[in-house]
């Protein structure tokens, strides 16, 4: 639901960013063991948005042993008392989230009318969730007595950060675990600004530590003896090596990995409604999304059609500063992801597939890359297997139901996937086989707390939201 609120770029005077942050450990600010600090920076301009302490192993073990600490009594509060910090925490978020929109869309790159209608509503609705379960579980049909596993090692990446921090923590805090986690090196802020909002909020110290830091912090936090959760959000390749961590430790461990999406558009689809799924399925957040509609399926006989449609919208896409309110796409995320994006386009068009971006002027500062669509693209195509995760759409073509299914299963990933069709029976038939997580039928990309999310194959295993979210902290 949108907000009653236009931020201009001025509206960056709404969020106080401090010159410099510490780790949060044991319900305090505090410097890295080391002293090591990194600066987080703005992708629509590079400017330097704060300096931000750098967490090593030793403060992995300082964080882990404070929420060992506090989950003695976190984990013997009755739900009822958990869920009270809980609501409080998700009323904190709606009346901060303007700020905190504005803090995500300085950090992360993506436009302010997705932070401000999309990721900060879905944060707060996602604790509003799991706080109303907090108080049920032993109610619920999971058996007798169902326990809380300890101390969640939880590590999250940058696309969504605060959305996928409160995927991870709400969750694992309404079923009596504690939580140290670390977000993402470009996206530290809005993680840290949640931190204060704990306090703000009066939860235990210790039950949520913060640690700002790269991979090795990741690695050490999968890696601690005292960690008994661990919960990834990330590359297929690191989720793999988490796996090999933890392989043979009795620590219980999700993970949410890539993806390469297939939306399906049949010749009986509504074209404009298609056209407009299309769009969100790869264009939103600049396409830096796991579950992303990054190959389009279009039944031959519709594809002029639906070709020249699509062109069309995309010619009216804005693309610039993400604080303004009219913005479509925001800046990528970071150098290293724009470099990844640029390469993998660039392979594109080597192996022969057709290139196309709506006329458009990148900014001279900052990380930008123009929506782009490939056309005669084939299953053998880089572009079609690959994750890309920018706005780079890939145009495959089907004649039947079965050829469509084939195509879209064929890939190593299984997180997502959209039909677009009129026929009720078909969107049925064809979901039953695709093995993609979640499929969305004449949209895409919407998502509620409610329903549980996640992967099949190399997309990685369990389900964070809804019910089965909660088995993913339990003991049962
Ligand atoms: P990434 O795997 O490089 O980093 C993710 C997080 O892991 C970061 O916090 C990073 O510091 C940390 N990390 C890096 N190396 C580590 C290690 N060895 N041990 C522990 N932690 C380590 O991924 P990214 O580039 O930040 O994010 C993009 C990827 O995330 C994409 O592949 C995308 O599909 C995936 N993703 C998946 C979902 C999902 O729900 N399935 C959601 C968002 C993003």
């Amino acid at each position: 639901m949108a907000f009653e609120y236009a931020p201009a770029p001025e509206s960056r005077a709404i969020v106080d960013i401090a010159p410099s942050y510490g780790l949060f450990i044991d319900g305090e600010f505090t410097e890295a063991a080391d002293g090591k600090v990194f600066k987080t920076v703005s992708p629509s301009t590079e400017e330097v948005l704060s300096e931000v302490a750098q967490a090593g192993a030793e403060d992995v073990d300082r964080a882990v042993k404070a929420a060992r600490k506090a989950f003695q009594k976190w984990s013997a509060l009755p739900g009822s008392e958990r869920a009270k910090y809980l609501f409080r925490i998700a009323r904190i978020v709606q009346e901060r989230s303007r700020e905190l929109a504005v803090l995500e869309t300085l950090d992360n790159g993506k436009p302010i009318k997705e932070t401000r209608d999309a990721d900060l509503p879905l944060v707060a609705a996602h604790f509003f969730y799991y706080a109303g379960w907090a108080d049920k579980l032993d109610h619920a049909g999971y058996g007798a007595n169902p326990r809380p596993l300890g101390v969640a090692g939880q590590v999250i990446p940058w696309n969504f950060p605060l959305l996928m921090l409160a995927w991870k923590i709400a969750p694992a805090l309404a079923t009596g675990n504690t939580v140290v986690l670390k977000p993402a090196e470009t996206t530290p802020l809005s993680a840290l600004f949640f931190a204060d909002i704990c306090r703000q909020a009066g939860l235990p110290k210790g039950v949520v530590n913060i640690l700002p830091g790269y991979g090795d912090a990741g690695a050490a936090l999968v890696a601690h003896p005292d960690v008994n959760k661990v919960a990834f959000t990330g590359s297929t390749a690191v989720g793999k090596e988490i796996a090999r961590t933890v392989a043979g430790t009795r620590k219980k461990l999700t993970l949410e990995l890539g993806g390469k999406g297939a939306n399906i558009v049949f010749d009986d689809a509504p074209i404009d409604q298609a056209v407009e799924g299309i769009v969100t399925g790869i264009f939103f957040n600049q396409g830096q999304v796991c579950c992303a509609g990054s190959r389009l399926l279009v039944q031959e006989s519709v594809q002029d059609e639906l070709l020249d449609s699509l062109k069309r919208r995309l010619s009216t896409l804005r693309l610039g500063d993400p604080l303004d309110k009219n913005t479509d796409i925001g800046a990528i995320n970071s150098a290293e992801q724009l470099a990844r994006i640029t390469a993998l386009a660039e392979q594109g068009e080597a192996e022969g597939a057709e290139r196309w971006s709506p006329a458009c002027e990148l900014p001279s500062a900052g990380y930008w890359f123009a929506p782009t669509l490939f056309t005669n693209v084939t299953q053998a195509h880089t572009i079609a297997r690959d994750e890309i995760f920018g706005p780079v759409l890939s145009v495959l073509t089907f004649r039947t139901p079965d050829e469509a299914v084939a195509k879209a299963n064929n890939t190593q990933y299984g997180l997502s996937a959209g039909i677009w069709t009129e026929k009720g029976s078909r969107i049925l038939a064809v979901a039953n086989k695709l093995r993609a997580g979640v499929v969305w039928s004449n949209t895409f990309n919407k998502f509620d707390p409610a329903s549980p999310f996640g992967g099949y194959k190399e997309s990685g295993f369990g389900r964070e939201g809804g019910r089965h979210g909660l088995e993913a902290y339990l003991d049962v």
